[in-house]
């Protein structure tokens, strides 16, 4: 009997241990530039496509996701609010999932002063605001466009005063796959209607995926000895319209678990001091390991956007 119970606790072991291995895993999913980030095919079906995609994944994987928006482009060439873009705004609501504020129009705010950017903030709330209001939803999060926090401390430091006093909670990131520029390649090869090449450039992506994962894994390890919570970046595009249920099989079979943004940011790690401010913007682990005095070869080995993705989206060869 003893024997039979020994067993049995070595099977469960055996068929837990992937789960266990993988418990401390997590990571948030957020989707930047909503309503969405096409470029040839600008048709509400093809939005509609798109938006449906990224929320059925969401829901089929129980992602708490979270998007990020751009007002201006709610807005038609007459200056009216677009019911139809307000509605694929709605779609993320009705599936339960927060948006954030992503900026009115996009602006560099390492390229922009203070004034100018924050009436960008206040001007790209106007309609989430009210729209999650109705959800019972307040507004919390803020997302800076290109990861720029400012190119110095003090214009940083004032840009997080503005946020805190108007109770923005910042949304940084530590994962990203470049997906807009396998977008660009992929969305080319869609105008062509070359099915192999938009295939080869899919099967490219996942595997570059993998490889940031694990990239930023390993910084998370170096930087802390530990897996900490990741916060992946995503957009609404044609690659993840076509691809965002493997990209999230992706991180379920390294065992990850997919939390929301309030449960990510709780990891102490994004309390970690920032002190390397420059013109360009790097992602959080980046950063943290550019302000920790680790030695550039340390970290600055990140995989690489392969070259003909890069000729493909007509991007210069120095966007690896
Ligand atoms: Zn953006």
């Amino acid at each position: 009997m003893k024997t039979t119970n020994t067993a049995i606790a070595l099977v469960c072991m055996l068929l837990l241990a992937p789960v266990m291995r993988g418990a401390d895993k997590k990571v948030c999913f957020t989707i930047d530039d909503l309503p969405v980030s096409v470029q040839n095919d600008t048709t509400l079906l093809f939005e509609r496509q798109v938006t449906t995609s990224l929320i059925q994944t969401f829901t089929q994987y129980h992602i708490p996701a979270i998007g990020f928006v751009n007002e201006s482009d709610v807005y038609n060439d007459k200056m009216k609010v677009d019911s139809n873009q307000v509605d694929l705004l709605r779609a993320w609501m009705n599936a339960r999932l927060e948006l954030g504020n992503h900026t009115y129009s996009h602006p560099d705010y390492n390229q922009t002063n203070y004034r100018t950017f924050t009436d960008d903030i206040l001007e790209g709330e106007k309609i989430i605001r009210p729209l999650m209001a109705q959800y019972h939803k307040k507004l919390r999060y803020f997302r800076h466009p290109f990861l720029s926090i400012g190119e110095t401390k003090a214009k940083a430091d004032s840009l997080t005063r503005f946020l805190t006093s108007k109770k923005y909670i910042v949304a940084p990131v530590t994962v990203h796959n470049d997906d807009w520029k396998f977008n660009d390649a992929y969305d080319s090869a869609m105008v062509q209607k070359d099915t192999a090449l938009m295939r080869k450039i899919g099967t490219c992506y996942l595997e570059y995926t993998q490889e940031q994962l694990d990239y930023s894994e390993k910084l998370s390890q170096l930087l802390f000895g530990r897996s900490i919570n990741q916060v992946m970046l995503l957009h609404a595009n044609a690659i993840n319209r076509d691809y965002i249920d493997r990209i999230a099989q992706i991180f379920r079979d390294k065992g990850y678990q997919f939390i929301s943004l309030k449960e990510a940011i709780k990891d102490k790690a994004y309390k970690t001091e920032i002190t390397y401010y420059n013109e360009y913007n790097p992602a959080w682990l980046l950063r943290w390991a550019a302000s920790s005095g680790l030695k550039r070869e340390q970290y600055e080995n990140w995989p690489l956007t392969p070259e003909f993705i890069l000729k493909l989206a007509h991007l210069p060869l120095y966007y690896k």
